[in-house]
């Protein structure tokens, strides 16, 4: 699984970092993925996600009010 975030698109709201601490954090204005790699435009993390990074993954990028966080 792969969990992919464009920060120009974050507004920081903070929701995906209230929801999933594990994969997000806020980071002056923006979320951050936690770990991830640049690639273009977005932060993109690829690895074995346990079930509650993946559900809550899944919850951050159903909750995001500017659809920038993706999960494929
Ligand atoms: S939920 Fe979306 S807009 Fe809000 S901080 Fe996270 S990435 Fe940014």
């Amino acid at each position: 699984m792969k969990v992919l975030q464009e920060p120009e698109k974050c507004i920081g709201c903070g929701t995906c970092a209230a929801i999933c601490p594990a994969l997000f954090e806020m980071d002056g204005a923006k979320a951050k993925l936690k770990g991830a790699k640049s690639q273009g435009k977005s932060l993109v993390l690829e690895k074995k996600f346990t079930k509650d990074e993946e559900d809550c993954a899944k919850a951050s990028a159903d909750s995001c009010p500017t659809s920038c966080i993706y999960v494929k």
